[in-house]
């Protein structure tokens, strides 16, 4: 923990809060200051319709109980787009990954019951079931990705994301899993969707030139080499693969999601908004700058994202107060 407090310490200062610890917030960072501000006063803003979109994944088993009506919910706290997750390659439906899920939907029905709910489903996480990517296997992801695709035209989605990263050693790992990334990419334009890389920590790992094999620091953050998301962004057909950047889970690979989104303005154009648990609780996270940046370089959309509390909390208690946070934060359009 002392390495990442450190690391915040010196990053927040570099970027004017872009990312601030806790104790930093209160002394150091106007701009964050103004945010908590605003979210105080929430309750007393009207009831303004922003664009604000939610992963479901946020939700876990607690959506799959009752779709229904818990989409319905999900509209009356503001929520106007979605971004699915639990496709499931050998039925073509929707679910979830735990084994005591029983409930799998249609992309024709899960897309009715959105709309009779006044939502959009817009974007849907997907990982690949083949996790070798041996040129050999670039048929067997070709058929996945084709099948997937044709799903996600019924559901209506304009993205399809890849959220889950594949064994990345080094350079030439890195080549492998772009030249499959850019075939998918390829596949979905021809249906019409866009197709994109969704990073959780581990992308910010600098792995090695060639097939060198890495020599991590005790930090491996500060291993010597490349990042994978600079290898899969540079790698990659700006015409067919997006990136989706999970402003959080970049904070906690020990960057900046500022200094990726602006190096990178025309290649992140999702955004995951996402915080320890419910938005702006925590104080590390600086949403009114990557809000600022993210409008700067037309980002498409932004889905909050919720882990599951560790208190032990209903997610749609942090679904809802994460609502609430956009929705009087004067930052967010
Ligand atoms: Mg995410």
């Amino acid at each position: 923990m002392t390495n990442r407090r450190n690391f915040l310490k010196g990053l927040s200062a570099l970027t004017m809060g872009g990312i601030a610890s806790q104790s930093l917030l209160s002394c150091s960072s106007p701009a964050s200051n103004k945010a908590a501000e605003t979210a105080e006063t929430a309750e007393a803003a009207p009831a303004t319709k922003k664009k604000i979109g939610l992963q479901t994944y946020s939700l876990g088993q607690e959506l799959l109980k009752d779709i229904p009506n818990g989409l319905k919910r999900l509209a009356e706290m503001g929520y106007s787009e979605l971004e699915i997750f639990g496709y499931q390659d050998a039925t073509g439906k929707f679910g979830d990954y735990s084994k005591d899920n029983q409930t799998f939907v249609s992309a024709k029905d899960y897309k009715k019951m959105a709309e009779d709910a006044g939502l959009v489903i817009s974007s849907s996480h997907c990982n690949p079931t083949i996790w070798d990517y041996a040129p050999s296997n670039g048929s067997k992801f070709d058929e996945f990705w084709k099948k997937a695709v044709d799903v996600h035209a019924e559901l209506g989605v304009k993205y399809l994301v890849q959220p889950g990263l594949p064994p990345v050693e080094n350079e030439d790992d890195a080549k492998r899993v772009t030249d499959v990334f850019n075939r998918a990419g390829e596949i979905a334009k021809k249906a019409g969707i866009k197709w994109g890389y969704h990073n959780h920590n581990m992308e910010f790992v600098p792995v090695p030139a060639g097939s060198e094999k890495p020599k991590y620091e005790k930090n491996p953050w500060r291993s010597k080499g490349t990042p994978i998301e600079e290898l899969f962004i540079n790698n990659t057909d700006p015409e067919n693969v997006l990136f989706e950047l999970d402003v959080y889970w970049t904070v906690m690979g020990q960057n900046d999601p500022l200094e990726w989104m602006e190096k990178y303005p025309n290649r992140i154009k999702l955004l995951h908004i996402k915080d320890r648990w419910e938005l702006g609780a925590s104080g590390m996270m600086n949403f009114e700058n990557i809000f600022n940046m993210a409008y700067k370089n037309g980002v498409f959309s932004f889905f909050v994202e919720l882990e599951r509390d560790r208190k032990g909390r209903p997610q749609f208690e942090g679904v809802e107060l994460s609502a609430k946070y956009l929705n009087n934060a004067s930052f967010v359009k």
